[in-house]
Order: C-alpha cells, then structure tokens, then sequence
C-alpha cells in the first residue's frame, strides 16, 4: 500500500481494495478455495472408483450394471428420497415382504440383504415370467461368501450393484437374498420379471456337481409351481437367452445337459 499509488486511485478503487481487505472476506476466499480443492479431489476418486468398477464387473458372469458416479449419486439420491417415503406412509419393505416370504420351502435359509442401491433396491417385480439361471463364474466359493459379497455392496464403496435372488451352494444349501418377487440385479433388462438363481460350482468347467444340480431342480420346480410356469416352454431359461452371455457356462457349453436339466424340472413338477 505505497503512499502514491494509492494516491491516485478513484474512491471506488479504494473501496474496493478496503473490502478485499476485509480480514473475513480473505477468510471466505480462503474457504472457496479449500472447497475447489477438496471437490477437485473428490472428482478425480470418483473417476478412479468408477474405473475399478468397470474392471470387477467385466470379470463377473452376473450381469449386474456398472454404477459410474453420476449414475451412482442418482441411485442414492432416489434410495433416500425412497427411504424418506416409507417413513412418511406404511413401509415399502413391510409390503414387499409379506409378498413372498412366508410361503418359501423350509430348506431355503432366509438371509435378506439390507436394503440399497446396489444389492436389493426394495422394489417389487412385475408379474413373473421366468425363472433364470446362472453360474457365478467364481469356481469353489460357496453360497455363504457369495450372499456376504452382495451385501458388502451395499456399503457402496465398489460402485458395483450384483446380486440375485438365490443361490444355491456346493453342498446342495439354498440361501435366499432377495425375496422373490422382489428385483435383483442379476438378469439385466429382465431383473424386473424374473426370479434369479446362481449357482455355485467346483471348477472351471462351471458345471454343478450333484448336491447343487439336485437343489436347483428342486427349487426351480417349486418356483415354476409357484409362478404357473412351464419349464419346457421358456418358463426356465439361462442367463444368455437374455444377453448371449456364457452363463451358465456349463448349460450354454453343453445344450443337451440344458434340456435334460428343463426335463427334469419338468418331471420334479409332475411328481409334487
Ligand atoms: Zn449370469
């Protein structure tokens, strides 16, 4: 602030410079920028999330959607304004789950994932079309690590929304995560009318061994009782009579095993 300079400026100047000067007007500049920088840096992980995301649902047979930032913050956004309705009317989980729940057969171990965004979005399907089935692409791991991994999901940090309605475990053990009747997000364009069920395998191949083959004929039998639908006329299908994708590979691999597999639905339907 030399004597001449300041000398020579107009009133407005001076005022101008007076209020810049302002220590709580350098305090505000001062936050703005902090601000820029944190959101500069809150873009560029959202960048990185989204990109890791990308990698770990190329890698999954389940078809679930990759959730990029925008989409993700839409998604939470329409979570919360969901979750601010059911506080305000009768809850939208106590409907959906009174839909289907009671009537599941008793081997079927009722683990429900918390609902959110990415796992169990808390919606209700349309009228029921089909029953799919798919492989989970992971050989070894069980139905347990499967339903855990659907619900560490629901903490958001993956961006990645996977999940199914049942799956079924290499000792033949049945969990269901999300009631039927209720969207999963496991068959893409046909999440909303579906029942899905994954499945579990030893190797590979991706071929079930007998305990799992055994629940889910069992299992799909019932679900086509349940839903009137008819295994041998596209009441059952797989994964990729939806999006051509190899799943489950063994099925799609190996078409007489698939029509032997809808034979024996069909034929678990004529004997209950
Ligand atoms: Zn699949």
């Amino acid at each position: 602030m030399q004597e001449p300079v300041w000398k020579n400026r107009s009133r407005e100047e001076r005022i101008r410079f007076y209020e810049q000067s302002r220590p709580q007007n350098i305090r505000q500049k001062k936050q703005k920028r902090q601000v820029k920088r944190l959101r500069q840096a809150a873009s560029v992980l959202m960048v990185i999330a989204a990109f890791f995301a990308g990698i770990a649902v190329g890698k999954g047979c389940s078809g679930g959607n990759t959730v990029i930032a925008a989409e993700r913050e839409a998604m939470a956004e329409a979570f919360f304004q969901e979750e601010a309705a059911k506080k305000r009317s009768t809850s939208d989980l106590q409907k959906t789950e009174t839909v289907d729940t009671t009537e599941l057969p008793d081997y079927v171990d009722e683990q429900y994932l918390t609902v959110n965004p990415y796992s169990r979005p808390g919606k209700k399907t349309d009228t029921i079309q089909a029953v799919v089935i798919h492989y989970l692409a992971n050989p070894g791991t069980t139905a347990q690590q499967n339903r855990d991994y659907f619900e560490e999901l629901s903490k958001g940090e993956d961006g990645v929304s996977i999940s199914s309605n049942f799956v079924i475990g290499l000792e033949g053990e049945v969990i269901a995560c999300v009631p039927p009747g209720e969207v999963a997000y496991a068959s893409n364009n046909r999440n909303s009318d579906t029942v899905s069920i994954e499945n579990c395998h030893p190797d590979v191949t991706g071929k079930f061994n007998p305990a799992t083959y055994e629940s889910l004929v069992k299992l799909t039998g019932w679900l086509c009782c349940k839903y009137q639908l008819d295994p041998l006329n596209g009441g059952v299908i797989r994964h990729y009579e939806v999006t051509g994708k190899i799943c489950p590979k063994y099925f799609v691999e190996n078409e007489e095993s698939w029509q032997a597999f809808l034979q024996d639905v069909q034929d678990w339907i004529d004997t209950h």
